[in-house]
């Protein structure tokens, strides 16, 4: 069997498509109210990615104390599975009035992963998204955030194409809207898996489950030194387990998930659950007693149909998209084989 040169071709014709588009990848429709932000910095690691925005791009980074729009922190916010959080705090329509930029520092991190975290939620706060070019934007998503920590070209063209001839009190761009159901917080997940086995590896538990109940949890609250408090709400959504694959949770047990935001306040990748909606998925313990899934790529809900269920991930990007309309019973298939001790294929 030698269908890999076809794969590639079809890969190649899809880049060139993409290509052809020459469209900035933009998060929503969040935007800047122009190329004029006032940034407030309190991260000494993220100093050197703010000068790269400022220097680089036409953005134009005016460093000030108070009345800014994008502030730029580091905090620790425990075990919440986000190694980077950008949220936009208040915004009308589509302009960002006050962004923030935050690294958790629950997780550790090298000097270069810091600056590459920081670099990329920054540019979150400017409207960009996520995209596989080689600089901040794509690490943890197609690459390691410690080895591509700084904007590339294609940053610098889209902050180019986004900002260029926007001035202050323009209507908002409507290239991508409408956006009015845009998720507010942008994630940098602390697990950033590439394949199923790797997810599978990362796991403590894999479950089948349905949601069966969910509570408010405890807000993520920050209380920066300069009177600066953030509040993040979580939930608690109660879950019963249907059969367990790795791990010791086995049908008839039931389990607490720890959720980033509510149905109002959604992460991008990670929304809320719906009671009773049914869900493969690989968690981690958050030490704690109840669980996290690994990162949105350990998520998937799964369609009506029992042993025929169809997988829908939660990820947009990565493997784990790529397993959309995948069959549950091949997919459990490849996670008990990933399982197995290793022997010779
Ligand atoms: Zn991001």
């Amino acid at each position: 069997m030698n269908r890999k040169p076809i794969i590639v071709a079809g890969a190649l014709l899809i880049a060139f498509l993409a290509g052809q588009a020459a469209e900035a990848k933009r998060w929503g429709c969040w935007i800047q109210a122009d190329r004029n932000v006032k940034i407030r910095n309190t991260a000494n690691n993220a100093t050197a990615a703010v000068n790269d925005w400022n220097s680089l791009t036409i953005l134009n980074l005016t460093s000030v104390g108070s009345g800014e729009e994008t502030y730029v922190f580091n905090a620790n916010s425990g075990n919440t599975g986000w190694g980077g959080l950008a949220s936009i705090v208040s915004y009308s329509g589509c302009t960002i009035l006050r962004a923030t930029a935050q690294l958790n520092t629950y997780y550790s991190w090298t000097t270069n992963a810091a600056r590459g975290v920081h670099c990329q939620e920054i540019g979150h706060t400017f409207g960009l998204d996520h995209s596989n070019d080689g600089g901040c934007m794509g690490g943890g998503y197609w690459y390691d955030i410690a080895t591509h920590y700084t904007i590339v070209q294609k940053n610098i063209n889209e902050i180019g194409t986004m900002y260029a001839s926007r001035v202050a009190g323009s209507p908002d761009f409507s290239t991508v809207g409408p956006e009015v159901d845009t998720p507010r917080f942008h994630a940098f997940w602390a697990n950033n898996p590439r394949s199923l086995r790797e997810t599978t590896g990362l796991a403590s538990q894999i479950v089948v489950a349905t949601v069966t109940g969910i509570a408010k949890g405890a807000p993520i609250v920050n209380r920066q030194p300069d009177g600066h408090v953030s509040r993040i709400p979580t939930q608690r959504v109660s879950f019963s387990v249907e059969g367990g694959i790795k791990g010791s949770l086995e049908a008839g047990d039931s389990f607490v998930l720890f959720q980033n935001g509510n149905a109002a306040n959604r992460f991008d990748e990670d929304p809320s659950y719906a009671p009773g909606s049914r869900h493969l998925l690989f968690l981690t313990a958050r030490g704690d007693g109840t669980y996290l899934v690994v990162s949105p790529s350990g998520r998937f809900e799964l369609s009506d149909g029992d042993g025929h269920s169809e997988l829908i991930p939660a990820a947009t990007q990565g493997f784990a998209a790529d397993l959309k309309g995948a069959k549950l019973q091949h997919v459990m298939f490849d996670v008990v084989r990933s399982l197995a001790p290793v022997d010779a294929e």
